[in-house]
């Protein structure tokens, strides 16, 4: 086993842990401060969770061959919310974000400028331009974010040719070779499954809306028109999909989407930023009954791990999987790394960190 590929051990119902845990170690600006920068006995004790995920990314990133069982990790985990009632099934969306949170709020306290490197790495915004329609009096509000939660439009389109052959493009990097070209074709005709892809919930998220407000112009209400767009690309691009719905009973959206392994923002929104894929969390079953595991790119191989059943797999299997949380890399801060006998892949550039967490010493 290589590093940063490790089992972690169920500890009963707590794949929504370990997926997040494999997730948020192999981001990495985060894996540098938790492994290079911040060191064991520079973290105060009282930041249990820092203190606790910072050996467990060691853990994840040692050469040793070894199966974690996040025994004390998780338990601090219970206690991050009072939704997280111990050893039952959770979300894993809703884990990250609290997890994140709580993350940011320990790693900020030990550095001596209060420097937050969570929200250097996933901090986004999109701007809403909003114009009256009868005098065309525009104004703009921007909202940031850490994660984009997409709708998966009900309607699915039609499959195309020309959307497969888009995404095949964009997937399956045909252009660079000739050889590939055949059988990304064929495998692309070959996928019904993949019906809807994640372009279509982003142009539905950033899609234009039309909505009745209050104009200052014609200082009475009148019809305006929201056009979104991406306005701050983050450096690591989180996704999560509105798979789980509340209307009377929960139900599940069961829609494969198809992930592309190459993001182009340009198709939806006006920046045009290129991301890499680096990780897919699947969830499997129902709402009251389900499983998560996650597929991670590891230097250009793909890995399943789930739990402690731990593989690699080929490239076919991320792009049939149930996608639930997406992460991309934006391209521009990564270097590409050729790998014999497979294709290039994006990997984070070796940055030094522009920041020096507290050292005992220096208490
Ligand atoms: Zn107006």
């Amino acid at each position: 086993m290589e590093p940063g590929i490790k089992e972690i051990q169920n500890l009963k119902n707590t794949c929504y842990i370990n997926s997040i845990v494999q997730l948020i170690s192999h981001v990495w600006p985060l894996k540098e401060v938790f492994c290079d920068v911040l060191e064991k006995n520079a973290i105060p004790e009282n930041l249990e969770l820092l203190n606790l995920f910072h050996q467990l990314c060691n853990e994840i990133w040692s050469e040793d061959r070894v199966r974690i069982k996040p025994e004390a990790f998780v338990k601090k985990c219970f206690t991050l919310s009072p939704y997280f009632v111990q050893y039952t099934q959770q979300d894993s969306q809703e884990f990250l974000m609290v997890f994140l949170d709580k993350l940011d709020q320990e790693l900020i306290s030990c550095h001596p400028r209060g420097f937050s490197i969570i929200t250097d790495t996933f901090k986004g915004a999109f701007t809403n331009e909003i114009k009256c329609t009868a005098c065309s009096f525009t104004s703009e509000k921007t909202e940031a974010f850490l994660q984009l939660d997409l709708p998966i439009p009900e309607n699915a389109p039609p499959i195309r040719t020309i959307d497969c052959l888009m995404s095949a493009k964009e997937t399956m990097m045909i252009s660079e070779s000739q050889h590939g070209l055949f059988s990304s074709l064929i495998s692309v005709f070959t996928k019904e499954k993949a019906t809807l892809n994640l372009y279509y919930c982003l142009k539905a998220f950033f899609q234009e809306q039309s909505t009745e407000a209050y104009c200052q112009q014609c200082q009475c209400h009148k019809p305006h028109i929201i056009r979104p767009r991406l306005s701050e690309p983050p450096k690591y691009l989180l996704i999560s999909l509105k798979r789980f719905k509340y209307k009377f009973w929960s139900t599940k959206v069961s829609d494969n989407v198809f992930v592309p392994k190459n993001l182009n923002s340009a198709h939806f929104s006006s920046l045009g930023y290129e991301y890499s894929l680096s990780a897919v969390i699947e969830h499997n079953g129902f709402v009251s009954r389900g499983h998560y595991k996650i597929y991670l790119n590891n230097f250009g191989t793909w890995w399943l791990l789930d739990d402690n059943k731990v593989r690699k797999v080929p490239w076919e299997d991320v792009f049939n999987a149930q996608a639930y949380i997406c992460m991309y890399i934006r391209k521009d801060i990564c270097q590409r790394i050729v790998v014999e006998g497979s294709e290039s892949v994006y990997c984070h550039k070796n940055i030094s960190m522009p920041m020096r967490f507290m050292s005992r010493d220096e208490e």
